[in-house]
């Protein structure tokens, strides 16, 4: 779907004929991932007041609590972060445990009061292993905020998840919308720059547009899959996506671009434990 000279030495972005996802060719280095994720990008990118981002969280709350017959349950998030969602679902009366891979992030969470345990999920729920305290309960809702998209070994991480889950619990994944339209672009400005920031390499491991999104939903066995779209004015909010102003402008104008057309920038997938 896209050649070039990607950062990270990501090549090639190809799309599997059987499930529809795309991933990257050499595919990452789990290494660079966690250097990529480091104390300073969530400085950078998280730090200061957390206020408006804790607000933000309140829809996909609503939309939980909707699938769970209007209550409010017991969730964990996967890639958590410093804590936002956590922190937003315990005011609404959630129980909240974070999973989170860089400890700089965790310990942010947990002075926020979050309970959160630190590793990746792959390693964390690998059969077999005995599991952390926190984990031991069954969850009503397990969520992935754009981490899954970012694991070498996402398989191993759902499958995991997914048995963390009570009978009738929910999984949601919130992923990028990587649309045709996207690799169009990024194949256009491979021809003049490196196009890999476009495309999130090479830190973006997989890339999933709707269809992709419901067929790994059903191949985890889950019933009454749904994906929605989700777009949000992220310059309203102050969110940034990079560190380059240039790239970042350039990024806005192309998502507002998408958000006229009807394409959201990012996708819910809920599927429901039978
Ligand atoms: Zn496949």
């Amino acid at each position: 779907m896209w050649r070039g000279a990607g950062r990270g030495g990501v090549r090639q972005v190809v799309r599997c004929g059987g499930c529809q996802a795309a991933y990257n060719v050499p595919p990452a280095d789990e290494r660079s991932l966690a250097a990529h994720y480091s104390a300073e990008y969530f400085s950078d990118f998280y730090g200061g007041d957390r206020q408006m981002a804790t607000v933000r969280q309140q829809p996909f709350l609503g939309a939980a609590e909707e699938h769970l017959a209007g209550r409010a349950g017991r969730l964990l998030d996967v890639g958590c972060g410093v804590g936002d969602l956590c922190v937003a679902a315990q005011a609404r009366g959630w129980s909240a445990v974070g999973m989170e891979l860089s400890p700089a992030a965790a310990a942010r969470a947990a002075e926020r009061g979050v309970e959160v345990v630190v590793g990746e999920a792959a390693d964390l729920l690998a059969p077999g292993r005995p599991r952390p305290p926190a984990l031991s309960r069954p969850f009503d809702l397990v969520v992935f905020r754009d981490a899954l998209v970012h694991m070498p070994r996402a398989a191993a991480a759902l499958a995991g998840t997914a048995r963390l889950l009570r009978p009738g619990g929910w999984l949601a994944l919130r992923v990028p919308n990587r649309h045709q339209g996207i690799f169009r672009a990024a194949r256009w400005v491979a021809h003049l720059v490196d196009a890999s920031g476009i495309l999130h390499l090479p830190v973006q491991v997989f890339h999933l547009d709707r269809p992709a999104l419901a067929t790994l939903l059903e191949r985890q066995g889950l019933a009454d899959v749904q994906v929605v779209g989700e777009s949000e004015e992220v310059a309203a909010t102050g969110g940034r996506y990079s560190r380059n102003p240039g790239a970042d402008l350039a990024w806005r104008l192309m998502v507002r671009r998408w958000q006229r057309r009807g394409e959201p920038e990012a996708l819910w997938g809920w599927g429901r434990v039978p």
